[in-house]
């Protein structure tokens, strides 16, 4: 695919690499990208970096060739979407203990555990080739996989990656399998197949540059739906999908829609898919099912104060 006369591009990117003085880093890194102009969110810790960055062309392409022209970044990998100057608002540059939170007690580092990496094309073949013995596994969180996933993936039904660990036992039957997972820039699967060896599943496999390369290089075989991405775009249907029904289903309704939102009662804040049109004639359809269901309504709710943002990403 190329992207020349994109006016605009976003970047994700992600590295497991030892960055001695994260601080420091940030600190430079932040003016280099003030001095391009771009927008995005990028944490940084001392295991490494994890980015997406959005921008015009040619900033864009002088980022890639500063963060390359530094040693530890030479083979970094980088996917490209379209997006425009409002698919990030500003520029997030932060140190982190790590790059995505899953937080368990003893850390592991990709670079001596994770799963096997497979290509795009080698993931697709396992698919076609597979049968019982392959078991697709969804490593992101609830409201990523309500609006698209491959045809037949466990997905848990987390609402933070962080929440992973404490699901693993209930997949504990499927250990002699091959267990295919997957999450949309490939980042949240280093340690989370790491976490499913330690807990002793024989045949872990990650799929490589996640969703977003699959959709690129493989097409659509297999996969239902959109890809959700934390950003303004909330999915990027906009290569790949949009010409398909939605996977996602109404929570109201039952519906087929692509419409994600925040539920109106902010101490809730959970997402969740509405279709628009029955939204617009039920407004009450902001409060998600599990908030009415508590006896929560439009005059009750509290829609004050401020509002969560997620940092994952990938
Ligand atoms: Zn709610």
């Amino acid at each position: 695919m190329t992207h020349d006369g994109m006016p605009y591009m976003v970047l994700l990117y992600y590295k497991y690499v030892p960055i001695a003085n994260p601080e420091r880093f940030v600190e430079d890194h932040r003016l280099l990208c003030q001095q391009l102009g771009l927008k995005g969110r990028i944490l940084v810790a001392e295991e490494g970096i994890n980015g997406t960055v959005a921008g015009e062309v040619g900033p864009i392409q002088q980022y890639q060739a500063a963060l390359r022209s530094d040693q530890r970044f030479a083979d970094l990998e980088f996917k490209i979407s379209s997006g425009d100057a409002s698919t990030f608002p500003k520029l997030m540059i932060k140190v982190r203990k790590e790059i995505v939170t899953l937080g368990l007690k003893e850390d592991v580092d990709p670079n001596e555990n994770t799963g096997t990496h497979l290509s795009p094309e080698s993931w697709k073949q396992m698919i076609d080739e597979g049968g019982d013995e392959v078991i697709l596994f969804d490593a992101r969180n609830r409201y990523e996989s309500d609006v698209g996933f491959f045809e037949g993936a466990l997905r848990p039904e987390i609402e933070h990656f962080r929440d992973l660990p404490k699901v693993v036992d209930d997949y504990a039957h499927l250990k002699g399998k091959k267990i295919l997972m997957y999450c949309t820039g490939g980042i949240r699967c280093e340690k989370a197949s790491a976490l499913f060896q330690k807990e002793g599943f024989e045949n872990v496999y990650q799929l490589h540059g996640g969703i977003v390369s699959y959709l690129e290089q493989v097409g659509r075989d297999h996969w239902k739906g959109d890809c959700f991405v934390f950003d303004q775009r909330m999915v990027v249907p906009d290569d790949f999908a949009l010409a398909d029904e939605p996977a996602g289903r109404c929570e109201q309704t039952g519906k087929p829609t692509r419409n994600l939102i925040n539920c109106l009662h902010v101490p809730c804040h959970r997402l969740f898919l509405v279709s628009p049109d029955e939204l617009a004639a039920h407004p009450e359809y902001e409060l998600c099912p599990g908030c009415q269901k508590q006896g929560i309504t439009m005059e009750t709710a509290d829609r004050g104060g401020k509002t969560q943002s997620s940092e994952e990403a990938g």
